[in-house]
């Protein structure tokens, strides 16, 4: 997503732009649901993507319903959930094919102060004026620009399911792909809106419902034990979910039992398959070196609160065209765009670890504390997740 963006800003300013994706097949879904809003379809816009088609599925607002399913708090604010895959067709088709390579793996680069060189796995090489590294939450090129960046655990996992449109009970139906619901348990929250059906599909009757319900782990045992495979195999990062073990599902399913309101309790058992994803996130100290810059997920992840993936990813790219503009000046130019955006990616890294903080307690000053006070609210909750918009403006 971040490559593409770059690609289609840097060829606006006169560039030419080759992407180099290491999957040899054509990237297909990649995370259930991406929620947008109106900033986020500008840029793709700018970007030279088509986006008067149609693009997702509105909700309306957010609520939040108590363990006995009655809503506590409602925040109107329209967007539109769309999916990964959708939004990245609609990049993909802005982009010349002859300048997409798919099949290529980086494995080595070097650098001098006007030309970088990368090797792929292939044997086959490329050269170029400037190398953006758009490769993601475990990126190679980071390791030649920022080399200290390590991913902090959150303290909690996220469980994420996929309920398809046609198993959803009709009394919830209405409620359900209208609105993105929450539910906020004691040191837990839980979520889900609607997204695009198997292969992107979003017609009625076709969709899906996305869950994420976010519950501690402490690192160490606890975490392990929900890390460990039906073969013993601990893993870090993530579980392939086909490996999950049967009683760590059950003791998910008695917990939501538990403490969940009756419509998540109903939708649960009605995905096919559990996700368990460790929630992560981590900063670069630096976004750029030499003729390496970094963007996307590459150079920040947020927490999934935040929901700016796709958004920071344009923006970035963005930023770096801007910043680059002809190319008159490269290395001044790419100081700029590491001034404008290392800010921004800090402060959407902090931003999720601040929507974070109803789950875990561990802010650092008493006046944080206070800060997140009306984030422990239910309507507070729905309406900072909301709080996108002056994350990412280039104003500091
Ligand atoms: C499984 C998953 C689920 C997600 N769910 C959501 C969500 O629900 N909502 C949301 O907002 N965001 C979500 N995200 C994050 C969102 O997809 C990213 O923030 C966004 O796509 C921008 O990321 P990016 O382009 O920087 O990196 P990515 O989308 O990760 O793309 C990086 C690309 O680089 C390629 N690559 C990696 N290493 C190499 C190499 N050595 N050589 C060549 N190519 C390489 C990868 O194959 C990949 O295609 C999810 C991400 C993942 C992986």
């Amino acid at each position: 997503m971040a490559g593409l963006c770059a690609g289609l800003f840097l060829r606006q300013r006169g560039w030419s732009v080759d992407i180099y994706e290491r999957s040899s097949e054509e990237l297909t879904s990649r995370g259930a649901g991406i929620v947008s809003h109106p900033e986020l379809l500008a840029l793709l816009s700018d970007a030279g993507a088509r986006t008067d088609t149609e693009f997702g599925i509105p909700v309306e607002d957010r609520r939040v319903v108590d363990r006995a399913g009655k809503i506590i708090a409602r925040f109107r604010y329209p967007q539109i959930a769309t999916s990964w895959t959708r939004l990245l067709h609609m990049l993909g088709d802005a982009f010349p094919r002859e300048h997409y390579h798919l099949g290529k793996n980086v494995t080595a680069i070097f650098s001098d102060a006007q030309r970088v060189q990368i090797d792929f796995a292939d044997g086959t090489s490329a050269a170029g004026d400037l190398l953006v590294g758009a490769d993601g939450v475990r990126s190679t090129v980071r390791s030649f620009v920022s080399r200290e960046a390590e991913p902090l655990y959150a303290g909690y996992v996220g469980w994420r399911a996929l309920v398809r449109e046609r198993d959803v009970p009709a009394d919830l139906h209405g409620e359900l792909f209208s609105t993105m619901l929450f539910c906020l348990p004691s040191g837990e929250q839980i979520i889900s809106y609607p997204v695009a059906g198997p292969g992107d599909d979003l017609r009625p009757g076709h969709r899906s419902l996305n869950l994420i319900w976010y519950v501690p782990a402490e690192e160490g045992s606890e975490l392990d034990a929900l890390l460990t495979d039906i073969h013993g195999t601990t893993h870090s990062g993530s579980i392939p979910p086909p490996l999950i073990r049967p009683e760590i599902i059950a003791a998910m399913r008695a917990h939501a039992e538990e403490v969940l309101a009756p419509q998540f309790r109903a939708l649960l058992p009605l995905a096919p398959q559990t996700f368990l994803q460790p929630i992560y996130d981590f900063e670069s100290q630096h976004m750029v070196r030499g003729r390496i810059a970094l963007i996307g997920d590459a150079a920040f992840v947020a927490r999934p609160h935040v929901g700016a993936g796709v958004y920071k990813a344009a923006g970035d790219a963005h930023a770096l065209s801007a910043a680059l503009g002809e190319g008159r000046d490269i290395d001044a130019g790419l100081r700029r765009f590491e001034a404008e955006r290392l800010p921004i990616g800090r402060r959407i890294v902090d931003f999720g670890r601040y929507l974070g903080h109803c789950l875990r307690d561990d802010f650092y000053t008493e006046s944080r504390r206070l800060a997140a006070a009306h984030h422990r609210s239910p309507l507070g909750i729905i309406e900072e997740t909301a709080r996108l918009a002056f994350l990412c403006r280039n104003a500091p």
